[in-house]
């Protein structure tokens, strides 16, 4: 690829991400956040058939969001079997009990979301505790599943800490990125590759994990549950300490709040590097 080419769609991607899931805080305020009681049967559903997850799919239009700037239309019948298989299959990476303790009650599955008349994929609404998902035709599954896990991170963090823009301290050691949070201009329309990797950008996966700590994390948890192997991931965990500190903490974090064992299982993919 050339290199301008590159640049463009890194930033076609920083563009399209940013609006899906910045300035919550700004529009919610604190204080929403409950701690999460933590322990329990913390299993991961991986073995389960999802068919647990069906009664939290909606394509239901008559939702209201918290702010009353959420838009989206009907999605068309003959595509909901495709999308509930999709959002499903990606439920069933966390374990059983996890949609519970986060508190979130349902997914909205509709067409061409729109916050404030921007289009978005998603949008996080803790305040009524749902999971907007809009599909377009320009969206690539890969996209859908990428940009699911990277607000749910966002769900989850506002459940834990109040804020979409939680600044968590051992992070804030870690983190040397521009920050700014949701202030680029979102052009309607775009499209892009999700998942653009950087191997060469110290500490991060890639440009948009820059732009604040909560972006950080939501797109490394969204890229180690979307990316065949881990093979990029762990990668970049072995040749760069700072990266590999940042996911130890990450995934200790959704093991202590979850029993989520992804790390353990990213210990074992990490061993010897
Ligand atoms: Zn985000």
């Amino acid at each position: 690829m050339k290199k301008n080419l590159g640049f463009l769609a890194v930033l076609a991607m920083c563009i399209m991400l940013f609006f899906s899931c910045d300035f919550f805080d700004s529009l919610t305020g604190e204080g929403e956040g409950n701690n999460t009681e933590t322990e329990k049967n913390g299993d991961k559903g991986k073995e389960g058939n999802g068919n647990e997850y069906s009664s939290l799919i909606s394509f239901d239009v008559g939702r209201k969001d918290t702010w009353g700037k959420v838009s989206y239309e009907s999605l068309e019948t003959g595509k909901r079997q495709k999308y509930t298989k999709l959002i499903i299959d990606e439920m069933n990476k966390y374990p059983n009990d996890f949609f519970t303790k986060i508190g979130l009650d349902i997914i909205i599955i509709g067409k061409n979301l729109k916050f404030e008349g921007t289009f978005r994929a998603s949008v996080p609404d803790n305040g009524k505790k749902i999971l907007f998902m809009g599909i377009r035709d320009d969206y690539t599954d890969d996209y859908l599943k990428h940009v699911f896990h990277h607000e749910l991170n966002h769900y989850v963090e506002y459940h834990i800490w109040g804020s979409h823009r939680h600044d968590w301290e051992p992070w804030r050691k870690l983190f040397d990125g521009e920050g700014g949070g949701g202030e680029l201009a979102y052009q309607n329309g775009e499209n892009s590759n999700s998942m653009v990797y950087n191997p060469d950008l110290p500490g991060f996966l890639n440009y948009y994990s820059t732009l604040g700590q909560e972006e950080d994390r939501s797109e490394m948890i969204a890229f180690f549950l979307t990316e065949k192997g881990n093979k990029s991931f762990v990668e970049k965990a072995e040749k760069d300490n700072i990266f590999r500190q940042k996911s130890i903490l990450l995934f200790e974090f959704y093991k202590d709040k979850f029993k989520y064992n992804l790390f353990d299982e990213y210990l074992l993919l990490i061993k010897d590097k």
